[in-house]
């Protein structure tokens, strides 16, 4: 079955349909609460910005049409409500923040009387709430409310007015349920944006920064949206917010396609559909800046105009992402399924209109929901992506490991072989000098091995080495290390053992080995080796060590073999034959 990322496509689909669901559930407005639309059940007016408040009942609605030049003027919508009827417990008028200078509301009742409230751009007082939304309540009197009515100073546009009337207990819980949804939608945001800076700057992936810039411009967008700031900053409601809002979500376009497009493997995606995926990302990006500038005239237009181009971003995005998908490309899916439900809600709100749902914040709620989402999915996809470096660089450094083992063991005989002996020893070493302590270096030659090789043939000679090897590792511990240094020839050093103990050690190597029993390769022929041993106090360098032992080996084998021969000296500075040396001689059978 075809999946987005880990996820079959069954799933998406019942995301869509429990979206729907929601939809259905946050459905219209409840009982009682009624959504306020021009030509369905608000008149409009529009008169000059300096006729008062006053003549608010001497103007002339109409009730068909949209209303025109109204942006550099008033316009006035009224509600009348002997019409529609609010549910008891006092009426609210919930109104979507919008572009306008000032917005005062009447409610007008039975007995003639008007009480006006007001906002102002810069200035929503206490009539802000979370999710975007600017409250009026109307005030509680003995008498019926019949008209409510809005009047916008300088609107940008009156597509963007979304009201809603309700009961006050309904605006409270409207505003408590954005406020939970807001906060942690808001909270995902910052804690992504944050892990996706962290690895960024940890991993230096380029698209880890667009995915940690697109998360912060989201977070900033969805604070100016809901309008979150304004419990910091109340100077700034309104028409900046607004504009500052327009062109963030811009940005965080462009930088969400700056992401998708930078964290795809540059052989997966043609470099032409690469190149114009961010150009239409810039071209949304830099669009964003006339458009949040745009106070009047033709905003409407050119937001139409701006869908168009991010649809082809979209649609660009798509194409890169099922490219470098059909190619494998592992990044290709992460991106997919975290753009999918985003992409799918766009679509979706582009179809549906639920600017009345979800508490009132509608498409832009979901838009915020779905950014989080994408950030959570991201998030997770590159912590997965990390897993993945990590484990592989386990691997590789096991597997290094393991080489470098190989590389300082004998594959016959399994002991060190000279290279592994000098790095094991080396530290063994210095510890000894640092310790002040001896070290010895017994360098064991088989005598006359060629002859072996020669009678019994080359397998039975690797045999004799074998069994030899295996009877020196029985030495080995922390203080003695065993190794075979080419050929023949295999060297053991001992740490902290001296004199009498030295020798003792020495000769009974020489005669345990001899005792080693080869009948099964070479009948009853006795096998020996020649011992020269070193020992220096307090312990020096390996080459020292080895030239002195190699000097011994040679005397024992001018002497007949089959005997140990050591070298003992007082470590010091110069060459080794400036050492004063004595030269012991232990007798062995000589054959
Ligand atoms: P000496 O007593 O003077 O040490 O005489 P020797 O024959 O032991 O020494 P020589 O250096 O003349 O010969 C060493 C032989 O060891 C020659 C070589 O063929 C043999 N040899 C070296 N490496 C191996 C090996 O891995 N397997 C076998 N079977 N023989 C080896
Ligand atoms: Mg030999
Ligand atoms: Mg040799």
């Amino acid at each position: 079955m075809a999946s987005v990322g880990n996820c079959p496509i069954r799933v998406w689909v019942r995301l869509l349909l429990a979206l729907t669901g929601a939809v259905a559930l946050c459905g219209p407005a409840p009982a009682g609460a009624a959504t306020l639309r021009i030509n369905e059940s608000m008149c409009h007016a529009v008169s000059d910005l300096g006729k008062g408040d006053a003549e608010i009942n001497a103007l002339r609605y109409v009730c068909a049409g949209s209303p025109d030049d109204y942006q550099q003027r008033s316009l006035w919508l009224r509600t009348d409500l002997r019409q529609i009827g609010v549910g008891r417990g006092g009426a609210a008028l919930m109104v979507h923040h919008s572009r306008f200078d000032r917005l005062a509301v009447a409610f007008s009742y039975a007995d003639g009387t008007v009480r006006w409230q007001q906002v102002r751009h810069g200035n929503y007082g206490l009539h802000w709430r979370t999710g975007g939304q600017i409250v009026f309540e109307a005030p509680e009197r003995s008498v019926p409310l019949i008209a409510v009515t809005m009047r916008f100073d300088r609107l940008a546009s009156h597509e963007l007015v979304r009201a809603h009337l309700l009961s006050r207990d309904q605006s409270g819980l409207r505003s408590a349920g954005m406020a939970a949804v807001v906060g942690a939608a808001l909270t995902l945001l910052l804690v992504s944006c944050i892990y996706s800076l962290s690895l960024a700057i940890a991993v230096r992936r380029q698209y880890l920064a667009w995915q940690a810039a697109w998360a912060a411009a989201m977070l900033l967008w969805g604070g100016l949206w809901s309008q979150v700031h304004l419990a910091l900053l109340p100077s700034m409601a309104g028409t900046v917010s607004a504009r500052i809002c327009t062109f963030l979500a811009c940005l965080a376009i462009a930088l969400a396609t700056a992401s998708a497009v930078t964290g795809l493997d540059r052989s997966g995606i043609s470099r032409r559909i690469r190149v114009a995926t961010l150009g239409l990302g810039l071209t949304v990006g830099v669009a964003g800046i006339p458009l949040a500038l745009m106070q009047s005239g033709d905003i409407d237009r050119w937001a139409d105009l701006l869908g168009l181009v991010i649809l082809g971003d979209l649609v660009a995005v798509a194409s890169c992402l099922l490219w470098a998908w059909r190619r494998g490309s592992p990044e290709a899916r992460d991106f997919a399924a975290s753009w999918g439900l985003p992409m799918a809600i766009l679509a979706f709100i582009n179809l549906v209109d639920v600017d009345d749902n979800f508490w009132g914040g509608g498409s832009k709620l979901l838009i915020l929901v779905a950014a989080t989402w994408q950030a959570l999915w991201l998030s997770a996809a590159a912590t997965r992506r990390l897993a993945h470096l990590r484990i592989e660089r386990d691997r590789a450094r096991a597997a290094e490991a393991q080489a470098r083992e190989l590389a300082g063991r004998d594959p016959l005989t399994g002991l060190s072989n000279r290279r592994g002996f000098i790095e094991n020893v080396t530290s063994l070493l210095d510890r000894a000098r640092s310790d002040r302590l001896p070290a010895a270096l017994l360098v064991v030659d088989i005598d006359r091995f060629k002859s072996i090789n020669d009678i019994y043939g080359h397998e039975a000679g690797d045999k004799v080495l074998c069994t030899i090897a295996h009877r020196l590792a029985q030495w080995e511990g922390p203080a003695c290390a065993a190794a075979r240094l080419g050929g023949e020839e295999f060297g053991v050093l001992a740490i902290g053992m001296e004199g009498v103990a030295l020798d003792r050690f020495a000769e009974s190597m020489r005669r345990e080995i001899a005792a080693c029993d080869h009948s099964e390769t070479i009948g009853d022929r006795l096998v020996t080796v020649s011992v020269g041993v070193a020992e220096v106090q307090p312990a020096c360098d390996f080459q020292r060590l080895y030239r002195i032992a190699d000097h011994a080996l040679y005397e024992a084998k001018h002497a007949g073999r089959d005997q140990v021969v050591l070298q003992r000296f007082a470590s010091g500075v110069g060459s080794t034959s400036d050492y004063p040396m004595e030269d012991l001689r232990l007798a062995g059978t000589a054959r």
